[in-house]
């Protein structure tokens, strides 16, 4: 047990390697610990997950403090303390704030919940957007510090790599700042403005479409330029001569594509400038841009060369297009053989709009990467390797504020979520820097004792909900939140209940 050291009028907070004294009256560096007539106090409400609400509820003060809530608001068996304003481990000798106990359909169930302070962590942004934002490897930049790089491109989306050690710790003392707050604004929901070394300025908020210089992102591409040739081959077919989509990754070209060779598709004698992989799929077509399908083109007639004359005739149609549909234009080819602009055809207007249709809406992904490998294990078991084993067994359950988690295959206890299905405002820092972040261990009872967890330090569901705090803590909370639970999420304690210690050495999974 450990209680803050005083000096003078002041407490010591230990939640962090900061150490502040903290007057009365006065809150922490962090704004998260509190001195309130001399007790330590952790100023966020504790958030439980209710699986009945249906919206957030508003911050319940504990019974122990005054309150006439008469308890009816949250029943034990459809809550879920998560770990935001638990409080840390920190400086780890410690178990974890809250260890609480509970049945679930028979089975003795323990969860163990702190507030994680992560100082190596990240995010992975991905950007839902054609437009090019920046050559791979550069850096991304928040108020002009560098807090992360771009990374390779996946599928229609720009990905970024943000945080982790070398700019949170490795760089100066305002890069490590900038980025500790770029990584708790983006993690919280808020919008921030990044820009890309040669590249856009975009601006990314979790769950919203990105804005890529100026201008919102609306579509995500339905594929590729040979994918999009591939899909509608057949709807185009007897409207139009010859059809080019326009994109960055791979331009396709009807009449030379294998879905335009199967379904009969005429040559047209058209000849496309870059560099040709198979048939009817161009490679490098222009430089990457935020034109038409992600390259620099605002005329997709640059991408053409002359058509052959020995294929080609006057009125041979063509249709070009990008892949979110959002640029098209429509040729007739003159005497000569030039391409000339018309008005685009109704009979073409469907085709196109199906391309839209068939676009998701862009939006902006946010992923929290932490590693939960490390000391904070000790809050959690006294041989913290036996919990890395455990959660690699599927023994134990992973979450971050009752949001799943995937944990990375290898070694440690690599955790990456969405933070759309975390709670709002589930993210903290500390000025190390560091993100604070919450974190759960769901486990069975009996594995629990099998991995060395401190068993003198489990408490029921129902005394941590009446704001009961185990002997390890040395802060009083500040009351508790209910939240309803993200109906897109499995209810947290229900993923490991169903395997029994048995059943787990038969199949050669007990953690021991
Ligand atoms: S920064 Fe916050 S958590 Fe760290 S010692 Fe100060 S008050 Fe405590």
């Amino acid at each position: 047990m450990s209680k803050p050291h005083k000096n003078a009028d002041k407490i010591r907070c230990d939640a962090c390697p900061v150490m502040c004294y903290i007057a009365d009256g006065r809150s922490g560096a962090c704004d998260r610990y509190a001195n309130e007539a001399g007790q330590l106090v952790r100023l966020d409400p504790l958030v439980i997950l209710d699986r009945r609400l249906s919206d957030g509820g508003d911050v319940v003060p504990f019974l122990d403090e005054g309150s006439d809530w008469d308890g009816d608001i949250l029943y034990a068996e459809d809550s879920f303390v998560t770990a935001i304003g638990a409080g840390t481990t920190y400086p780890d000798y410690k178990p974890a704030p809250f260890i609480v106990s509970r049945e679930v359909d028979g089975a003795d169930m323990v969860t163990v919940v702190t507030e994680g302070i992560f100082s190596y962590c990240g995010v992975k942004v991905k950007i839902d957007t054609d437009r090019h934002l920046g050559p791979e490897r550069n850096l991304v930049r928040s108020q002009g510090e560098p807090v992360g790089h771009v990374t390779t491109g996946e599928y229609g989306s720009q990905m970024l790599s943000l945080g982790g050690v070398n700019h949170l710790t490795g760089g100066g003392k305002k890069e490590g700042r900038l980025t500790c707050k770029t990584l708790l604004d983006l993690c919280n929901g808020e919008a921030v403005e990044l820009t890309i070394d040669d590249g856009s300025t975009v601006i990314v908020e979790a769950g919203k479409a990105p804005i890529v210089n100026g201008v919102t992102e609306e579509r995500m591409r339905v594929g590729c330029g040979s994918a999009t040739v591939g899909m509608f081959a057949s709807q185009w077919k007897g409207l139009v001569d010859e059809v080019v989509v326009v994109d960055d990754h791979i331009t396709g070209v009807m009449s030379e594509h294998q879905a335009g060779k199967v379904i009969g598709w005429p040559a047209t004698g058209i000849k496309v400038k870059g560099r040709r992989s198979t048939p009817g799929r161009y490679f490098q077509v222009a430089e990457p841009g935020t034109g038409w399908g992600g390259t620099d083109v605002d005329d997709p007639l640059t991408i053409l060369d002359a058509f052959d004359p020995a294929v080609a005739r006057p009125g041979q149609s063509l249709l070009m297009v990008s892949t979110t549909g959002e640029q098209f234009a429509y040729f007739e080819l003159d005497e000569d053989l030039v391409p000339q602009a018309k008005d685009m055809p109704e009979r073409l207007m469907g085709s196109v709009a199906r391309i839209e249709e068939n676009c998701e809406p862009a939006l902006c992904t946010v992923l929290f990467m932490g590693g939960a490998g490390g000391s904070l294990r000790a809050g959690v078991t006294e041989n913290p390797v036996k919990l890395t084993r455990s959660v690699k067994q599927l023994l134990t359950n992973v979450t971050c504020g009752g949001a799943p988690c995937y944990v990375w295959p290898g070694g440690g206890i690599t955790v990456m979520v969405d933070v759309t299905k975390m709670p709002e405002n589930s993210f903290g820092h500390v000025p190390t820097p560091a993100i604070v972040a919450p974190i759960e261990f769901t486990l069975n009872r009996q594995d629990y004792e099998a991995l060395g967890g401190h068993m003198g330090h489990v408490t029921p569901i129902e005394d941590a909900m009446d704001g009961m705090t185990g002997p390890q803590n040395d802060h009083i909370l500040r009351g508790q939140k209910p939240v309803s639970q993200n109906r897109a999420n499995p209810w947290p304690t229900e993923a490991r209940r169903a395997v029994p210690v048995e059943q787990t050495v038969k199949s050669g999974r007990k953690s021991e």
